[in-house]
């Protein structure tokens, strides 16, 4: 060290010694020559800051040194620089050389390749006679850390105060009632929200007493609320009344924290209330709805159940056990062990209509047996909605389920009388109508033509009980399941050929006019079909007495061949459209005009077609006339026999 150095060594010239001097200091020292570029002195500690030697800068120049220059601070650096030897050649006055004539801040590139922050005075080292700047010296120091962490800091502030943004917004935006208060319960701050559901205006609101919205009655709240949260407790969703600026009380949930400063002492407290006197409301519809529901269930003895269709599980309602026979709370768990209860006759149709309800093909509504665990039989009914979650997939199966024993019992003895009845009928009738036509056939050929006519009126009403009896039974026989087909080859058109003309006898008031397409032989049972016809036709009469015409018409596709009756009466008003092929459904006409018929003929018919795998349907335009039509599909094959 140069203190502990003999007095010989003293004789170190100037120079040298200001240089090692400077070689300690930890800033950059530099200076060179404006003219040529070139530095004349650089200290050591540029090796330390930047990474290079000081004789890398010797030889590279004040071009060296440039390079090394952040790219985005070389312009200004190099414009305030220039500027700054303008004006001091300009001043030319030396005894304010050891000022700075410039200062910059630049990030300048280290030889390991970061950037490096330097704080840089420019000061004037010489001039010469005429007073021009010759050489600059700068001094620079390393401000990198000081940079960085003023980085850090503004960008921290950035995000505190974008978050304080966000938060504004919120509170801004919120539905609820945002409102803070001191522990006094001053209101500090008021959001649009509270001047909403209160009617207080921020400005109103804010320095006045919380008791400003809390109705008399309520006042003991507050010390309650108070007291919680200076235990540090938060209150959630507390519902009150509160009242609003024009007297109103309405229902709030209140959710309150409390605010604490940086020492964690409670100095207030924030407070969200939400208005939900609507909501309470609501609620109170739902629940008399519930409860209406719920009666409407109990006096009906309707039971509900409920199947999750993911999970697999049935919930039943007490009603369902009772229907069921099954002690109440009895787990019934997944269908196939609900299965068990199907009546064996019955299980098929009812697992393919919960498939086709769940596939959403058709609504499930079915009536079934049952059989209880003590072996009893029960005819049920049953309702069901299939619950869909957002993505289409069956979730639930909802459905009411009714006991209908009685009916069905009822139904089958009303079913058994009448086949009796009909049969009961049906012999003396045939009896009666062979006498007559013997007696008919007599009194003409002995001439008594008064008496003959006579007979052949008897004649035609017997025909009508005929066919009435005919109808009775038939649907005693569809109602068992003993309808039966004689099927075979038959000429379609020919067959329908037959029956227009047997039905143009009985009527002189209408013609029928035929229209037919090339025929095809056709596989079915022809009298039945023939049955189904004759229907049509005898209807089209009867529901057309003021017109003149009915039009009859085949026509062949490729599938199927189809025959339609066109008459132009009273036609079929729109809701009663697709009743008319139910059982006893007749439409009761608003005139009062009456015609004679009970109502099974068309319910007949579709069952025949049906069983015949055709399908029948109705045009029909009230007070125009209607068209009915059925169609037996070509393509079927004789049974094998
Ligand atoms: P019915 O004629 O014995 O009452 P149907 O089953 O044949 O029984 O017909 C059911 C009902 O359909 C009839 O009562 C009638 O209201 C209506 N209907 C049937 N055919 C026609 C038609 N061609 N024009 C108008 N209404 C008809």
């Amino acid at each position: 060290m140069q203190r502990n150095s003999s007095p010989s060594q003293n004789k170190v010239p100037d120079a040298i010694q200001a240089s090692r001097i400077l070689d300690r200091v930890p800033g950059m020292v530099a200076v060179y020559n404006i003219q040529s570029g070139h530095y004349t002195y650089v200290n050591n500690s540029v090796q330390k800051i930047l990474g290079y030697s000081p004789q890398d800068f010797l030889v590279g120049g004040f071009q060296f040194a440039s390079s090394l220059v952040h790219p985005e601070d070389i312009q200004p650096l190099t414009r305030q620089n220039q500027k700054a030897l303008v004006e001091a050649n300009r001043k030319a006055n030396k005894v304010h050389d050891n000022l700075p004539i410039v200062t910059f801040e630049y990030r300048i590139r280290h030889k390991n390749g970061t950037y490096r922050w330097l704080h840089t005075d420019g000061v004037v080292y010489d001039r010469d006679e005429k007073g021009t700047v010759t050489h600059v010296m700068n001094i620079s120091i390393d401000i990198t850390r000081r940079r960085e962490r003023e980085l850090y800091d503004a960008q921290a502030r950035k995000q505190f105060e974008e978050k304080q943004q966000y938060l504004a917004a919120i509170v801004a935006s919120s539905d609820d009632a945002i409102i803070s208060k001191t522990l006094d319960g001053i209101i500090t701050s008021w959001n649009k929200a509270a001047y909403r559901i209160f009617g207080f205006t921020a400005k109103e609101a804010i320095g006045q007493h919380i008791t400003l919205i809390i109705p008399k009655e309520h006042r003991q709240e507050e010390e309650r609320i108070v007291n919680t949260l200076k235990q540090g407790k938060h209150i959630d969703h507390f519902e009150t009344v509160r009242i609003t600026k024009n007297g109103k009380r309405i229902l709030v949930s209140l959710s309150i924290s409390p605010i604490k400063d940086d020492q964690g002492t409670i100095i207030g407290a924030s407070k969200i209330a939400r208005d939900i006197t609507q909501q309470k409301l609501i609620e109170q519809t739902a629940q008399q709805s519930q409860e209406r529901l719920q009666l409407a269930v109990d006096a009906g003895k309707i039971g509900i159940w409920d199947w999750d269709i993911q999970k697999n599980e049935i919930i039943w309602s007490d009603r369902v056990y009772e229907i069921h026979g099954v002690r109440k709370g009895k787990n019934i768990g997944e269908l196939e062990k609900y299965r068990r209860f199907h009546h064996p006759e019955d299980a098929e149709r009812i697992n393919h209509a919960i498939q086709q309800a769940i596939a959403g093909i058709k609504p499930y509504q079915e009536e079934f047996r049952i059989i209880t665990p003590s072996g009893k039989t029960r005819w049920i009914e049953t309702k069901a909605v299939v619950i869909k979650d957002k993505s289409g997939k069956p979730r639930r199966m909802l459905g009411a389920t009714m006991d209908i024993t009685n009916r069905k019992n009822l139904e089958q003895q009303k079913d058994e009388f009448v086949g009796i009845a009909s049969h009961e009928l049906k012999t003396p009738v045939t009896s009666i109508k062979a006498y007559t036509q013997l007696l008919e056939s007599k009194f003409s050929k002995e001439g008594n033509e008064k008496a003959a006519l006579m007979l052949t009126k008897v004649n035609a009403q017997l025909n009508k009980l005929t066919a009435l009896i005919g109808d009775l039974l038939d649907i005693t026989k569809i109602e068992t399941g003993k309808l039966e087909f004689y099927e075979e080859y038959f000429d379609f058109n020919e067959m329908v050929q037959e029956i227009v003309e047997e039905i143009q006898l009985t009527t002189t008031t209408h013609k029928l006019v035929m229209n037919l397409d090339q025929t095809k032989s056709v596989y079915g049972d022809r009298d039945r079909i023939g049955q189904v016809l004759t229907n049509f036709l005898t209807n089209a009469v009867k529901y057309s007495p003021y017109a003149q015409k009915i039009h009859i018409s085949t026509k062949l596709s490729e599938e199927a061949i189809c025959v339609s009756v066109r008459d132009f009466g009273i036609g079929i008003p729109k809701d009663s459209k697709d009743k008319v092929f139910e059982r006893f459904f007749r439409v009761t006409t608003s005139s009062g005009q009456t015609f004679p018929g009970i109502g099974l003929g068309l319910y007949i018919s579709s069952q025949i077609i049906k069983r015949q795998q055709g399908k029948v349907w109705v045009h029909s335009q009230k007070g125009k006339g209607s068209t009915f039509s059925f169609s037996i599909p070509i393509r079927r094959k004789a049974k094998k026999k």
